[in-house]
């Protein structure tokens, strides 16, 4: 909760208390706010909430950006293009006043505020606002807006005080949804190539096995492995191996499309999960993955050139779980070193 008095407008009203039938919203508020690590979740949860107990029809939230501006991250009751086009300057109107200053503002009457006065949009059928900064050890996040009293009344200092207190807890789980999601994300990226890491691989197969298997679709998967790998170690060093495995990764990242799962599997080998995709398609995708990093420039340092032996597999065809589905795709890209590398298996 701030120290800083609550600002406000209009003729005095007595600031009261916290009664139990507020308290009581405010546990419950942090319970449900709380009992989450999604980022989406809290705020949604937070929309609810604000919704049902100030009793609002038109609630925001806006996030400060990386570039330093508010934009509206969700809200309730306003048109998507005003969501879409939403972009404040700290200091600019009653958010930026908010943000800028930290401090929780009751506007009685928008029309007659001499801070802010401006005439009423005819989206807000009432002139009074509350507005209360999404603060967390001093830094202001964001900002949450309501407007529009349902029984069409002004908000009170009762509303200010709940929706300051609630903004504060909100902050928290917020700030705590971020950082579980940025671990999260951490967790399941490979540092040197920035693609899915092995244990993100096996999940998600999991679950595209299972999508694939309850609507009855077909999906591919392709092992990849560049060729000679070791020899180029130990000719070019392992520090412009790292940088050709990297370029590698580019360039199947970059040919996948947008459903495509590219994983680093471990060392030298790339795994590709290919929703969609059965047997008519999948020697022509794999195909197009080994013509490009053979056409790539992956070392200019070293011999400018690599190649990769591909295998691939099918779900229902070859297996119908997850470890079979490696496992298949696994023999055929043997097969493929076998026949001298640089070339594509499929299960036939
Ligand atoms: P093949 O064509 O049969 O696949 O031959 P290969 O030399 O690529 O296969 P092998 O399994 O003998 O060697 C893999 C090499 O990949 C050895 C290992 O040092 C190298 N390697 C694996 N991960 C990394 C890495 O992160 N960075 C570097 N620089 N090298 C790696
Ligand atoms: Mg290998
Ligand atoms: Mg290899």
């Amino acid at each position: 909760m701030s120290e800083a008095a609550p600002a406000r407008s209009g003729p005095d009203i007595p600031v009261v208390e916290y009664r139990g039938e507020e308290l009581a919203i405010l546990f419950d508020t942090i319970h449900d706010l709380t009992s989450t690590l999604s980022v989406r979740e809290v705020i949604e949860r937070l929309l609810d909430r604000v919704i049902t107990h100030l009793d609002s029809e038109i609630t925001s939230i806006l996030l400060v950006g990386a570039d330093g501006r508010l934009g509206i991250q969700h809200a309730r009751g306003l048109p998507e293009d005003v969501i879409a086009s939403t972009s404040l300057g700290m200091g600019d109107g009653i958010s930026g006043y908010v943000a800028e200053s930290g401090t929780p503002l009751l506007i009685e009457d928008i029309e007659t505020d001499a801070r802010f006065r401006r005439s009423n949009h005819e989206r807000y059928y009432t002139h009074s606002a509350l507005s209360a900064p999404l603060r967390i050890q001093g830094t202001v996040i964001g900002v949450i807006n309501v407007n529009n009293k349902r029984d069409r009344t002004c908000y009170t200092m009762n509303d200010l005080r709940l929706i300051e207190a609630m903004a504060g807890y909100a902050a928290v789980a917020l700030k705590n949804a971020q950082r579980f999601e940025e671990a999260l994300e951490r967790a399941q990226r490979d540092p040197l190539t920035g693609l899915a890491n092995h244990g993100h691989f096996w999940s998600t197969l999991t679950k595209e096995i299972d999508r694939a298997k309850r609507y009855e679709r077909q999906l591919s998967l392709a092992m990849i492995d560049v060729d000679h790998f070791k020899e180029f170690n130990d000719q070019y060093g392992h520090v412009e191996g790292d940088r050709a495995l990297a370029r590698v990764a580019h360039v199947i990242r970059d040919r996948s499309r947008a459903h495509d799962f590219v994983a680093r599997y471990g060392g030298e080998e790339f795994s590709l999960i290919l929703p969609e995709t059965g047997e008519g398609g999948q020697r022509a995708v794999a195909e197009k993955f080994r013509k490009a990093v053979q056409e790539a420039t992956l070392s200019p340092a070293g011999p400018g050139k690599l190649t990769v032996s591909i295998g691939v597999a099918s779900f229902p065809r070859d297996a119908a779980d997850p470890n079979g589905i490696v496992e298949a795709a696994d023999a055929k890209l043997y097969e493929a070193k076998a026949e001298g590398r640089n070339c594509v298996c499929v299960t036939d």
